[in-house]
């Protein structure tokens, strides 16, 4: 069993082991000292090492981040298109990371708390494009007293623009003869890690930021993905990695459950489904439904959970018949059944009703009653739409307070859901041909989100390699086999 909402909490909890910073306004962002009570697996927590480190980061935030001097100052530095010279004797420490996270909500999150690893690396200030979307209406700030998200008045417009093509990019960088002078010609270096970006974009994964990256005082970075697993290749960073994660399974969990704060409002949508639906069950089972084949529903997709749920012996079978009065006996029955929710997520409502009908329309064989839920079907997936936003995070966020979860390859959606649950979950294959994959699923080897878009390179060889095969705990994805993930 796990402690309920309603347990005192020691304050070692509250602050997750000391991964939180006490001391933010409590009413301003509930759910930062409140979520890890609706949590079941708490056990992974930060090593002293990440702590120090954090709070490193947060004086970092505080002195860099907008409306200081050394903001101003850098900013102005923008300005300046093309710079005469280097800049070596600049004497600001103030470095920046502006990240320009896109797509879905998911790859979005997943894009930050790599960027917010890699800036705690190399010792910048995470600053976040908030571009159309609805960005402070969905996370709360996560570093006391300054901002993360780019000002308004940034000078570089237009960040969703950018693309590897740019002279200021590391593309190009890494393309000229001495990038270590090129990279002082101007004002800021331009990342590009789409998961489409190219072989060039993709040695910034080997980057030693010593090296010329260090001189840039502002990095500009666009990405989708969970990148991590790339930096545990890199030699450089290596060693900083092994003391910030004894541990590397749960790099996602302690990262994003430091950094992605729902907003009260959004923190609204999570309790009180919780409270209404799931609370009271004995467990609760989360089913992430995300289908890439399009939005109207798909027999062969619901045979695939169906099939998943029953092998793995995650939901009970139904009897063909009602049951005779004395199975199970009234006895036993009003002892109290066993109850399993079923929290579903998905886009359609097609899989939800026809497993809450499975459920109404027979019996189980083992005597469990089962309730099924869905929160929302969005139909589509739209971009820009701030409740359509809020639905989706809620829904990763419940998803995450389950206590086992089947989530669909594949989904960055599913990735947030288990991963910031502490979950290693049952992965369903994508399907082809439009059929149910067989086996439908199986576990994974870890809770953490897999890296869609790897690089093939091995630093240290200098030379194209399998990427799942150069350290023991970067390994291929189940969903994607091309993929890496840590383990
Ligand atoms: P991915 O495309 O599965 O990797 O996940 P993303 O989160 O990056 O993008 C999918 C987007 O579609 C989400 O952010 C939502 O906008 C929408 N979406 C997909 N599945 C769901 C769902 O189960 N519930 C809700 N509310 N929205 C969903």
């Amino acid at each position: 069993g796990w402690a309920s909402p309603t347990t005192a909490h020691t304050s070692q909890d509250v602050l997750m082991g000391g991964l939180l910073v006490p001391g933010f306004d409590e009413r301003k962002c509930i759910s930062r000292y409140n979520s890890a009570s609706y949590r079941k697996n708490t056990e992974r927590s930060p090593c002293p090492h990440l702590i120090n480190r954090l709070r490193a980061q947060e004086a970092l935030q505080r002195r860099c981040g907008p409306g200081t001097e050394a903001y101003r100052r850098a900013a102005d530095r923008l300005m300046i298109s093309r710079r005469n010279g280097t800049d070596d004797n600049d004497d600001s420490d103030c470095k920046y990371l502006v990240l320009v996270p896109y797509r879905g909500l998911g790859n979005r999150m997943l894009a930050m708390a790599s960027a917010f690893l890699y800036a705690i690396l190399t010792g910048r200030a995470l600053l976040v494009d908030k571009g159309e979307s609805s960005l402070a209406d969905l996370f709360c700030e996560p570093f006391p007293e300054t901002t993360w998200l780019l000002p308004p008045d940034f000078p570089i417009r237009n960040l969703e623009a950018l693309t590897g093509e740019v002279p200021e990019s590391y593309r190009k960088l890494v393309q000229s003869d001495r990038p270590d002078t090129s990279v002082s010609d101007f004002p800021y270096v331009f990342v590009d890690l789409d998961h489409a970006c190219t072989y060039h974009d993709k040695l910034f994964y080997c980057d030693d930021d010593r090296h010329f990256l260090h001189r840039a005082p502002w990095l500009l970075m666009r990405t989708d993905g969970y990148f991590a697993p790339a930096l545990f290749l890199n030699p450089a960073y290596q060693d900083e990695l092994d003391r910030l994660f004894p541990r590397k399974d749960s790099v996602f969990y302690l990262l994003a459950h430091y950094l992605l704060h729902p907003t009260n409002k959004v923190w609204g949508f999570i309790t009180r489904f919780y409270d209404s639906y799931l609370k009271d069950s004995d467990e609760r089972l989360g089913i992430q439904v995300r289908v890439f084949d399009g939005d109207t529903p798909f027999k062969h997709i619901l045979d695939q959970i169906t099939a998943c749920t029953s092998q793995e012996h995650l939901l009970p079978e139904v009897l063909p018949q009602e049951p005779p009065p004395s199975f199970p006996s009234p006895v036993a029955a009003a002892a109290g059944k066993r109850s399993k929710a079923v929290l579903m997520t998905g886009l359609n409502s097609w899989y939800y009703e026809n497993i809450r009908s499975k459920y109404w329309q027979s019996a189980t064989a083992s005597g469990e009653v089962v309730s099924v839920h869905q929160p929302s079907h969005e139909e589509h997936q739209v971009s820009g739409n701030t409740t359509h936003d809020m639905k989706a995070l809620a829904e990763m966020y419940l998803l995450s307070m389950a206590d086992a979860v089947v989530a669909s390859g594949w989904s960055t959606f599913g990735y947030v859901g288990h991963g910031l649950g502490g979950l290693t979950p049952w992965v369903m294959f994508k399907p082809e041909n439009m059929t149910a994959p067989d086996p439908p699923c199986r576990r994974a080897a870890s809770m953490e989100p897999c890296l869609h878009g790897p690089p093939f390179y091995d630093c240290r060889a200098k030379r194209g390699a399998d990427t799942g095969k150069l350290v023991p705990h970067v390994r291929h994805c189940e969903d994607m086999s091309w993929g890496l993930k840590l383990v």
